[in-house]
């Protein structure tokens, strides 16, 4: 589904990113992980064009997301994004939050956009949520919503950037349990997150980065009981 083919990207001579060439498959759960400014936001920021890159390609779908003249707005509407800091529209109530981009990116009649909205807000447990505002809301109920409105796009790939971080403890496992009922629903998801319980439990495969590289790739399984490359046993050790 998503191909980088020897991408590289700095911050001015700063790398950021050496040589990733990677795949990610439709219909897998690849969570990201690693110490601090190893890279893994800049990576997933990649995809839906967030950060540009310095060479290299990233292929979604076969097409170039980095291909100069390409639409943007197209290619962001057609990949779900989640973040740690739930960026809902805070003017808005919560079933507009998840009708807007659908209405005016996908071309949804109100009524249309208004039940599947309904449908994904009930699906993450806010069905009683409709009309509130996000500042009426705890974190996990934002981060929900930001999940609901992400999948109204109907995206063939979410990206997560660390969804449970900014949450208070007893909120995270509301909002983990929302991306676990989607990993069993055969969503393809890509998770940068600290959450070795949730990579344990979910992912199908597992990246570890240090230093802007990819340095193993593995079943969670693995990774954790027999990590390869010295700087993922140090991490492991660390996190531990
Ligand atoms: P964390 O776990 O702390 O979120 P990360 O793995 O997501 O870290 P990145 O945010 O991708 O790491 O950062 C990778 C490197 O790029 C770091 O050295 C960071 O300082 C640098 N960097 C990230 N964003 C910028 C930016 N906008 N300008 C300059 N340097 C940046
Ligand atoms: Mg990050």
């Amino acid at each position: 589904l998503i191909e980088f083919q020897q991408v590289h990207k700095r911050y001015g001579d700063q790398p950021a990113l050496v040589d990733i060439n990677e795949q990610i498959h439709a219909g897998e759960v690849l969570v990201v992980c690693g110490p601090s400014g190893s890279g893994k936001s800049t990576l997933i920021r990649t995809i839906n064009r967030l950060e540009p890159i310095q060479s290299g390609r990233i292929l979604l779908k076969g097409q170039d997301v980095h291909r100069p003249g390409l639409d943007l707005n197209a290619l962001r509407a057609g990949i779900g994004f989640v973040f740690q800091q739930f960026n809902l529209f805070p003017h808005l109530k919560v079933l507009e939050n998840c009708t807007l981009a659908p209405q005016r990116l996908l071309g949804l009649g109100a009524d249309e956009a208004r039940d599947r909205a309904t449908q994904l807000l009930q699906r993450v447990g806010l069905g009683h949520k409709l009309d509130a505002r996000p500042d009426q809301l705890s974190g996990g109920q934002q981060q929900r919503v930001a999940i609901a409105r992400a999948l109204a796009m109907q995206p063939p790939v979410l990206l997560f950037d660390e969804p449970t971080s900014a949450l208070d403890p007893e909120m995270v496992g509301e909002v983990l349990a929302v991306m676990q009922d989607l990993a069993r629903d055969g969503m393809t998801m890509v998770c940068v997150t600290h959450e070795m319980g949730f990579a344990a439990e979910v992912a199908d495969r597992l990246w570890f980065m240090d230093a802007g590289r990819v340095l193993e790739r593995a079943t969670p399984q693995a990774f954790f009981s027999d990590p390869q490359h010295p700087r993922a046993r140090q991490f492991l050790r660390e996190i531990r």
